[in-house]
């Protein structure tokens, strides 16, 4: 049983270390290579785009892929679709797991926004803001005059196209306390944030939240249409008929009327 799970975040590394230890799967995690030292992970790796929904199809061929996770983030927006594709195009099953959405609890000062063009027309007037969309993703506040960026990102944005900013470099989990100590540091009056779920990011919205200190959140771009799961429990579940379905013709698999 061939298994491909497109990675990239902690639901991918958790599924791939518990499908590893079954000696009849083989598994595969897929990273698009954006990071220049990704955290190691059980299995075997790939690294690198496929080619679109096409050239993802020619490598579930070629790789005899019996069934595609993909755990890609929930702000990776294109590869869900080309998993989606590729999958219908080749019948290989497809789960995505992508974990909840965070939830608003009371004393939280947020603003949804669809995006971050929108969200930079939020932070106008601020003076002081937190940005953790990510080091790619900063072009859309470049606009904003007269505002200084505090930027964390895991590896330094190359460009900057802020005029202003601070760039900190730091890969999660962070503690509510280090997110408390580096919003009063910084003086900071806003916090920019995509929808990312899930506790490894979630302790600046807690920190935010008792500070007092609003929130642009970004909301998750669309999934197609197709199984979706939350937690990595859950895909394990949904793999289970898959995974331990026995060989055909075997005794146990015989249907007995
Ligand atoms: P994306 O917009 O969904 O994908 C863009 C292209 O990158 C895809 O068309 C594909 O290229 C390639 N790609 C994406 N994920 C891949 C994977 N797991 N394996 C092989 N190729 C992959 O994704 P993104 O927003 O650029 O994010 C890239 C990766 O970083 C994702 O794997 C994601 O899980 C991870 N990540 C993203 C974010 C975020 O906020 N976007 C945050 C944390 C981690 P081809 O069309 O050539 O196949």
């Amino acid at each position: 049983m061939n298994v491909l799970i497109l990675g990239g975040t902690t639901e991918a590394s958790a599924l791939a270390r518990v499908l590893s230890t079954r000696l009849d799967i083989s598994v595969t995690t897929s990273f698009a290579g954006r990071t220049a030292d990704p955290r190691a992970v059980a299995g075997e790796t790939r690294v690198g785009g496929f080619g679109g929904a096409e050239g993802l199809a020619d490598h579930l061929r070629a790789d005899r892929v019996d069934v595609v996770i993909d755990a890609t983030h929930p702000f990776a927006a294109r590869m869900r679709w080309n998993a989606f594709e590729a999958c219908e195009a080749t019948g290989v099953p497809l789960v995505r797991v992508e974990r909840p959405p965070w939830d608003r609890v009371e004393g939280d000062r947020w603003t949804s926004v669809p995006d971050l063009a929108t969200a930079a027309d939020a932070v106008a007037g601020y003076q002081r803001v937190f940005l953790t969309t990510g080091r790619t993703e900063l072009s859309p506040f470049a606009r904003c005059d007269g505002t200084w960026f505090l930027v964390r990102s895991i590896e330094p944005p190359d460009p900057m196209p802020l005029p202003t900013a601070t760039v900190i470099l730091g890969r999660g989990p962070f503690s509510v306390a280090e997110e408390r100590a580096l919003l009063i540091e910084h003086r900071i009056e806003i916090v920019v944030t995509k929808d990312s779920g899930g506790g490894a990011a979630g302790a600046k919205l807690e920190a935010a939240r008792e500070l007092e200190i609003p929130v642009v959140v970004v909301d998750r771009p669309p999934n197609p249409p197709g199984p979706l799961v939350r937690s990595v429990d859950d895909a394990l579940a949904w793999l289970a008929p898959f995974v331990d379905r026995p060989p055909a013709g075997s005794v146990s698999g015989a249907q007995s009327g």
